[in-house]
């Protein structure tokens, strides 16, 4: 029941009507008992500061941002949190008292789903991530900030942009090994406990697609996290199974980045189980 009290938050993005945000955490906040709704706004790049100047106006307390506007979001915000910052992207703006404030919670998503659902309170020394768009970048950062973990062999299709996020979060280049996702041979999955999918390959509508043109690399010993979400279960998992690897999706990333978002703007613990239930139901129907 809306009323007169009603608190809102949001997701603003370009395209934004496939977000499964809304039904996560409307579930939440009936969970919480709260009288606040979340909703979708369809935000055009040229909108974007309008936007933000009626988040002020309308006394919106918080909202997620999503693509294209994660990075372009930084310059309308009165403060931002230094991962946000270090990562180059916001994903959470929270209203407090009129002075908007960005957070990074992908991070905190990608670790905590590695944490409650994979076991993994320690990471293995050797770790490969593929992809370097803006979810490895916020996956690489949490990655460096564990002393755990030794060495980081990223690999993506574009050699440049991957040089340049470790270039980025890796100056001295210490720990962070680049390669080409094409031309790679496969040693370094082999020596790695956790591999993580962060290409959009294997996405809907490319389900049949594998980021691994020979998957023989992986093994029964590592978990592989594919952080794709849509569909549920996806070729790069199935590869890791016929091995005997432990496979994550990216539901609970997902699931973990709202739940920290919710705690920011609530300041109650989120209602995790039920956030998972209702992104569960909208991708299981979906997928
Ligand atoms: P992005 O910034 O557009 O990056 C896309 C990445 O995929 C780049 O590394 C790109 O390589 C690679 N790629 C795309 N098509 C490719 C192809 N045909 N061959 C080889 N590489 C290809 O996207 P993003 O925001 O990082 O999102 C990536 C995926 O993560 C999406 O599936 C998204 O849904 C998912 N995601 C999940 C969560 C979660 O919470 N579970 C959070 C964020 C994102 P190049 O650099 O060579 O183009």
């Amino acid at each position: 029941m809306i009323t007169g009290r009603t608190q809102i938050l949001g997701v603003i993005g370009d395209p934004v009507e496939h977000t499964s945000s809304p039904v996560m955490h409307n579930a939440a906040l009936q969970a919480l008992g709260l009288d606040w709704a979340y909703v979708a706004f369809h935000v055009l790049p040229a909108d974007l500061q309008a936007a933000l100047r009626g988040m002020r106006a309308l006394q919106l307390r918080g909202l997620n941002v999503t693509v294209p506007h994660k990075q372009a979001v930084m310059a309308e915000l009165d403060e931002i949190a230094a991962e946000a910052r270090i990562i180059g992207a916001v994903n959470t703006i929270a209203n407090e008292d009129g002075r908007l404030c960005g957070y990074n919670t992908d991070g905190y998503g990608f670790i905590e789903s590695l944490r409650q659902e994979g076991g993994m309170e320690e990471l293995p020394s050797q770790v490969v991530l593929l992809g370097a768009g803006g979810a490895a970048r916020a996956i690489l950062h949490a990655l460096l900030q564990r002393p755990e973990v030794e060495k980081i062999v990223l690999l993506n299709r574009t050699v440049d942009r991957a040089e340049a996020l470790a270039g980025d979060l890796d100056p001295a280049g210490l720990r962070v090994e680049v390669e080409g996702l094409e031309e790679h041979d496969g040693s370094g999955i082999r020596d790695a406990g956790l591999l993580i999918n962060s290409t959009s390959i294997g996405m809907h509508p490319n389900e049949c697609s594998s980021p691994l043109r020979n998957a023989a690399c992986l093994h029964a010993e590592m978990l592989v996290l594919d952080i794709v979400y849509k569909p549920l279960h996806t070729r790069l998992m199935e590869q890791a199974e016929a091995v005997g690897a432990r496979v994550l999706n990216g539901l609970g990333m997902l699931v973990f980045q709202g739940a920290r978002a919710l705690e920011i703007w609530t300041g109650k613990k989120a209602p995790v189980a039920v956030m998972k239930q209702a992104a569960l139901e909208r991708f299981g129907a979906a997928s």
